[in-house]
């Protein structure tokens, strides 16, 4: 097993070893290397000290990140690495995080705290693979694994279920079957959990290439975790999220489809507030009627712009919805560009101002004009839109 370090991180070995210390690259860039997957970032562990891997780099620059759980942020070439000492955690009181923790000279020991044996594997360009829990047969076998009890785990730390069923998702892997139970089992801990953690965890699931195998598992986790549920259409729209571009707003969406509460759980989760209106806005439109004709395909247009418009046909479509004539009238209408917007109708409200008493009418009777040119009942230019004003307020 050979892994390839960017040159920063070796150099970080080299300098904890040539002063008397072990180090490793460990956890996430160790799995996503031996998937052949381009590591976010490299992380190392090391049996220094805090104070002796800040004493190893008083050249460079080191920010004390979290010294009190044991890592250092050292910055070489520019590139940040956090560099943590081998830890044991305390006691867990909180479902969340250790009340304290022990360092210690044992990478054995350090692995054993992590979560899921593809994470708890470490890596030296000379010494190899370190890899107590099986990692890399579970990797092979596509496998998410807790390190020892699976219940303990989970019970230590409830972040922990929605870490294990991200990585099941984005990496497209099942969750051995004692894992899998414990999850469901303890979902109720998620409450310790704070919302922007769910979200964090939950916008990456969604998106995953397994996303909907993963959830159909979790119902418990779903339950417990997601605002609204249990969801109508629950079982199509897990199925739907694999058919669905890797966009938490258009996976939500389909996972949300004709739930009328879904602008308030979103705000429930706090979803930025971009995805809160895309959600809102997808999850109504898809639940509708598929537009079988040039004005409801005007008018679709017209509610959510044309970007919105494909991914709302894109859920029908996942939901096994016939789509396919709405979207050639959705290509028509881009390419023979028709008006299916106020900027674009031929007249504007300086035209009918003097045609109403009340200008504030003014809006209503554009959108009025607006929605007679979708409907194809009046030419989108100005004499005949004019006119037909004329007559709606004589
Ligand atoms: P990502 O690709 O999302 O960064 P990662 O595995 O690198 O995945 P991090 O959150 O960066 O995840 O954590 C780095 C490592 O720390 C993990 O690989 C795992 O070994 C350990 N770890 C992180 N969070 C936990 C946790 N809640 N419980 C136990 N171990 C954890
Ligand atoms: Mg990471």
């Amino acid at each position: 097993m050979k892994i390839e370090l960017p040159a920063y991180a070796a150099a970080i070995i080299n300098r904890l070893e040539a002063a008397g210390h072990e180090a490793y690259v460990v956890g996430g860039c160790v799995r996503d290397a031996v998937l052949g997957r381009t590591p976010k970032d490299w992380d190392v562990c090391t049996s220094a000290l805090p104070e002796q891997v800040i004493a190893c780099f008083a050249d460079e620059r080191v920010v004390p990140t979290g010294a009190a759980h044991g890592t250092v942020t050292v910055i070489l070439d520019k590139q940040p690495v956090e560099v943590t000492t081998y830890r044991v955690d305390g006691s867990y009181s909180d479902s969340r995080h250790p009340d304290s923790v022990r360092f210690t000279p044992r990478i054995q020991e350090d692995l054993a705290r992590r979560d899921f044996t593809v994470n708890a594997m470490a890596y030296h360009p000379r010494r190899g693979l370190v890899d107590p829990f099986g990692g890399r047969q579970d990797l092979k076998e596509c496998r998410i694994r807790c390190v020892g009890e699976p219940t303990k785990r989970f019970e230590e730390d409830a972040l922990r279920i929605l870490r294990g069923a991200r990585f099941a998702s984005v990496l497209g892997f099942v969750i051995d079957p004692p894992t899998l139970q414990a999850m469901n089992g303890l979902a109720g801990r998620l409450c310790h959990v704070s919302t922007e953690r769910i979200w964090t965890e939950w916008s990456q699931l969604v998106c995953g290439k397994r996303a909907g195998g993963v959830l159909s598992a979790l119902e418990p986790v779903c339950a417990a975790a997601l605002p609204g549920w249990p969801l109508p259409r629950v079982p199509q729209a897990f199925a739907a999220l694999d058919r669905l571009p890797p966009l938490p707003g258009v996976r939500l969406a389909a996972l949300y489809a004709g739930f009328a509460g879904t602008e308030q759980a979103m705000r429930d989760l706090r979803a930025p507030k971009k995805i809160i209106a895309q959600v809102a806005l997808l999850a109504a439109e898809a639940a509708m009627p598929v537009p079988d004709n040039m004005p409801d395909v005007r008018k679709l247009v017209f509610r959510c712009g044309r970007e919105n418009s494909e991914q709302v046909l894109a859920i029908m479509t996942a939901f096994e919805q016939n789509a396919q004539r709405a979207r050639q009238l959705l290509d028509e209408c881009q390419e023979n560009h028709l008006c299916c917007d106020l900027a674009n109708l031929a007249i504007s409200g300086r035209h009918v101002a003097r045609l109403v008493q009340d200008p504030q009418q003014t809006g209503a009777l554009l959108e009025k004009l607006l929605m007679a040119v979708m409907e194809e009942q009046v030419p989108n230019e100005k004499g005949p839109l004019i006119a037909l004003a004329k007559q709606w307020t004589a």
